[in-house]
Formats: structure tokens, C-alpha cells, sequence
């Protein structure tokens, strides 16, 4: 098969890999159908996140059918069509049972080996999927293969963000970095009810998107793409909410900026909830200027698993337009260039999703 590979800062490789096999009784085999490459998959190709074992296949988006299971395996078959949480879980372990899925006491994130530990990614056209009958779900056949892939990974971790932060009717909030996670968070925040919804970007063609989903769109550079100081944007914020900020903050860029932004807009008593993989030495945030604002600030990894089934019926009842998240489709055999794109931050790209 092929699969796209690490093979250093800046190189992915598509490379020709052995099929994977089923190596424990609970494993399950997967034709991937589509997979997705995310923001996160660009840490360690940039170099910013270290570690990982050069060949390993990257990716842990993915959609498709099972094609074999091991003799353990009790809710799929061969030929069943399933989606995926972005790391494996057991169900079973004191962090899986809190609804921590994503802090699994034998989880596995896919796509990252480190000292030749770990799993191999989804970025090929097969995958082994570890404790299959906890980690999958059935794919309902009223969800696209494009929807299935982003509540496993993107769409998730939007409304993990924005529940957190403790969005409910009539909340204000503002959502910094309209990437797909961000974007996310935009529709999670009008389906939770958010009475006005700030949309933070740079890039044009994402905050129009932004305001197609209901957001107010601020840009944060100029017209000539130079960076606007914190000032103007905050001073609009106050306008905006007649001088007190917004209750709730998601940092769905990650960065040090992003984070002494949320702390100009950002209300007494409010939340700033930080997701996505963070990479920075140290928070922006002082614990002065947290104490000075009561500040609840929520971070980490959304747990996919134990929120999957509720985030699928509402995707289904309420169809939310988050196909539009995908603006690029291409071949695997292409992935150095998407990743190439992806990085580059090349205009009109949100979302790659690869066909293998
Ligand atoms: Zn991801
Ligand atoms: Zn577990």
C-alpha cells in the first residue's frame, strides 16, 4: 500500500508500506476511504512538537470500512463502515469511564511512534485500529464519509472547546483562529445558543465563512496583512459588548498572541479554553493578570470517544454545514504538496482531505 511518511522537518514522503495486519485479537483493520490532514500534523513537520520516529505514516483522521477483525472484535465485521476518534481508547480505564477517552490508560494516539512505540497513522490505504470495539463507531449511513471524518477529529474539538468554556444560551464569546477547529467552534457556539459570536482571523476567505456561520468577523491584520495591535480589536470588542468583553474565549491558534489577545477581550469571571496541541515554553498569561480578571482557563486534548455518539445524533438532527470545511480533495500521492500548501498557509485552504 502507500502511505504519507515523516521523514524529517519538512519532508513527508509517499512511500510504499507492507499492508498492516491484525497483531492483537481486539485489532481491527481498516480501508481508509478518505483521511484527513490537520493542523496538528503540521507540529512536528514544522519541528515545533519533537520526536517522532522518522517513517512513521502520518494522519489520524480517517472514515471507512472494516476489512478485518480479530477474534475478540464483537461489534464490526468485515465490510462495516466506521469512523474514528483520532487516538484509541479502552473504555474500561478510570479516565475512560470519566469520560476522558482521549486520556486512556492504554490509548495510542494515531499517526505518532516514538522510540518505535505507538501506532501508525491513517494517512495510507490501510489502517490497524487497537481495541477497534471501543475506539470505532459505526458509521450511520445518513452521514456523509466527509462528516464522519470531521466529528472524529475537528468538529469534536470545536464544541469540546466551546462546552467548556462554558457556552450556553445568551453566552458572548469570541473564537480566535478560524481554522477548521475554529470554524468548529463558530457552529458549535450558534448550536449552543451563544448570543453573539466574535470570529478572529487574518485570513479573509475564513472570516466571510465565519459570518456565513453567524459570527461577527473581526480581522487582526490589516489590509496589507501586517498584524492590528491588540488595541483596535479590543476596543471594537468593548463596543461590541457594551464595554465588559466577552464571557468566553477559545484559542484555537495556539500561540502566545492569541493568548494576550484573549486576555484584552476577555471578561471578569470569564473562560479562555485553549485546544488543539500546544507547543509554547510558558502561558502568556501572568497568574497576575489571571487572578485580576477570576479567570477559568481550560486546556487539553478533546476526548473524541466519549462524546462521539452524542456529537453523531446531533450532526444528523441538526445537520451542521461543516462539509463546508472542506475546501481541497487529493490524491495521497500528492501529500508532500498538500502538506507543502497546508503549511504555507496558501489562500482558500481550510481543510485537505486525501482519497487513497
Ligand atoms: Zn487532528
Ligand atoms: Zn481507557
Amino acid at each position: 500500500m502507500i502511505a504519507a511518511t515523516f521523514q524529517g522537518i519538512e519532508r513527508i514522503a509517499v512511500t510504499g508500506k507492507a499492508e498492516p495486519a491484525l497483531i492483537e485479537p481486539t485489532d481491527a483493520v481498516v480501508k481508509v476511504e478518505l483521511c484527513g490532514l490537520c493542523g496538528s500534523d503540521l507540529h512536528p513537520y514544522s519541528g515545533r512538537e519533537k520526536g517522532l520516529d522518522v517513517g512513521t505514516t502520518m494522519g489520524h483522521e480517517f472514515t471507512g470500512q472494516v476489512i478485518a477483525a480479530g477474534e475478540e472484535v464483537r461489534r464490526f465485521r468485515p465490510g462495516d463502515a466506521v469512523l474514528s476518534p483520532f487516538s484509541t481508547s479502552c473504555g474500561g480505564c478510570a479516565a475512560c469511564r470519566r469520560g476522558l477517552s482521549a486520556r486512556c490508560a492504554r490509548g495510542n494516539l494515531f499517526g505518532w511512534i516514538e522510540g518505535r512505540r505507538g501506532l501508525e497513522g491513517a494517512q495510507a490505504q490501510f489502517v490497524r485500529v487497537p481495541l477497534a470495539d471501543s475506539t470505532l463507531l459505526a458509521r450511520p449511513p445518513d452521514l456523509s464519509p466527509i462528516e464522519a471524518l470531521l466529528l472524529g477529529d475537528v468538529v469534536s474539538t470545536g464544541f469540546y472547546a466551546i462546552d467548556r468554556a462554558g457556552v450556553g444560551p445568551g453566552s458572548r464569546v469570541a473564537v480566535i483562529g478560524l481554522g477548521a477547529v475554529g470554524l468548529s467552534a463558530v457552529l458549535a457556539a450558534r448550536e449552543r445558543g451563544a448570543a453573539l459570536i466574535l470570529a478572529l482571523d487574518g485570513v479573509p476567505g475564513r472570516l466571510e465563512l465565519a459570518g456565513e456561520f453567524g459570527a461577527i468577523p473581526l480581522p487582526v491584520l490589516d489590509p496589507r496583512g501586517k498584524p492590528l495591535s491588540e488595541r483596535p480589536i479590543a476596543d471594537e470588542v468593548a463596543r461590541l459588548t457594551g464595554g465588559e468583553g466577552v464571557e468566553a474565549v477559545v484559542d484555537a491558534a495556539g500561540s502566545a498572541e492569541a493568548t494576550r489577545l484573549a486576555m484584552e477581550i476577555i471578561a471578569a469571571g470569564g473562560f479562555l479554553s485553549t485546544v488543539g496541541v500546544h507547543t509554547e515554553p510558558a502561558f502568556a498569561v501572568t497568574p497576575t493578570a489571571a487572578y485580576d480578571k477570576n479567570l477559568t482557563l481550560t486546556i487539553g486534548r478533546c476526548p473524541v470517544r466519549s462524546r462521539l455518539e452524542e456529537l453523531c445524533a446531533l450532526q444528523r438532527e441538526a445537520r451542521l454545514p461543516i462539509e463546508r470545511l472542506v475546501t481541497h480533495r487529493s490524491p495521497l500521492a500528492e501529500a508532500p504538496e498538500a502538506y507543502r500548501m497546508f503549511a504555507a498557509r496558501r489562500p482558500g485552504l481550510i481543510k485537505m482531505v486525501f482519497e487513497p
